[in-house]
């Protein structure tokens, strides 16, 4: 709950990168491509054999290149797995920090289930294949390599920006956990997890590529009755079992209301300029529902 919280409380602060977006280097989308390929290569599923820690070293040694410092990554072991902080150290110490979000481990793939190996990446017909090219080795790469062009490039961030890595969002999200008590105060999270773009059908150029400043999840409902019960011999119309089924009922069948935030405020107007451009209104629309 403290995460959904703390993704909730992101707000749309001001644009943190003033330069115009450049087109990214050859360079810059091949190391993309090799980095999303070793990682997925990791089998980074719960449980034995978990190889979440060797993702993070496969980043650490990544960042460590692009001009981080050893002391500016922390890679911590938590059961079977472990978390990463990367923090690249802000101008201006009074600004709150921007979090990158994402998650290193990935479900459990059955070879079986799969027409390739999932943890043998390869790329056919441009596109990339393997369990994490989508959820989400390959997105946390691009992130995480965007930053390190914009570092290498010489930028120099105003607020702090923290690469936050979690290593159990698909199971126990206890890493996830121990992040969001760590950056209660964030300004901004940018979720990796769940971005995605699209690219023009007729030309192949990218359109978009979206990021979440939240994420969508579950609510665990504990129902609890009692009264005061009788003899089966005499039935009462009053009785738990009952009562408990006309809650479930109630339950299934209660509509949450809309809400606007921030967030998806700036989305649906972002949306509604597009519409003067027929090709990314309709790639807009494509997008997945909120
Ligand atoms: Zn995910």
């Amino acid at each position: 709950m403290r995460r959904t919280a703390l993704l909730l409380a992101a707000t749309l602060a001001a644009p943190v990168l003033a330069a115009p977006p450049k087109a990214p280097s050859a360079a810059a989308e091949a190391q993309v491509l090799e980095l999303s390929k070793q990682a997925i290569a990791l089998r980074s599923v719960q449980g034995e054999g978990n190889k979440t820690a060797d993702v993070a070293k496969l980043y650490k040694s990544a960042l460590l290149g692009a001009g981080w410092a050893e002391k500016d990554i922390e890679i911590t072991p938590v059961d079977d797995t472990a978390y990463l902080v990367a923090t690249w150290q802000g101008s201006d110490p009074k600004l709150k920090p921007l979090i990158i979000s994402g998650h290193m481990d990935v479900v459990e793939a059955n070879p079986k289930d799969w027409t390739r190996d999932p943890f043998t990446p390869v790329v056919e017909n441009g596109y990339l294949y393997g369990r994490g090219a989508s959820d989400q080795k390959f997105s946390m790469v691009l992130a995480m390599v965007g930053l390190m062009e914009l570092r290498k490039g010489g930028y120099q961030p105003k607020r702090t920006i923290v690469i936050a890595f979690s290593g159990d969002e698909e199971t126990t999200m206890k890493t996830s956990r121990i992040l969001a008590d760590r950056f209660p105060d964030a300004d901004m999270v940018l979720n990796t997890d769940g971005s995605g773009g699209a690219l023009d059908e007729a030309t192949g150029k990218p359109l978009y590529w979206t990021w979440d400043g939240a994420e969508k999840t579950y609510v665990d409902v504990q129902l609890e009755v009692t009264n005061a019960g009788g003899h089966s011999s005499a039935p009462r119309a009053e009785n738990a079992i009952a009562q408990l089924s006309q809650a479930l009922a109630k339950i299934g069948a209660y509509r949450f209301k809309a809400e606007q935030n921030p967030l998806t405020k700036a989305y649906f107007e972002k949306a509604a300029r597009f519409e003067s451009d027929p090709k990314l209104a309709a790639a807009m629309r494509a997008l997945p529902a909120m």
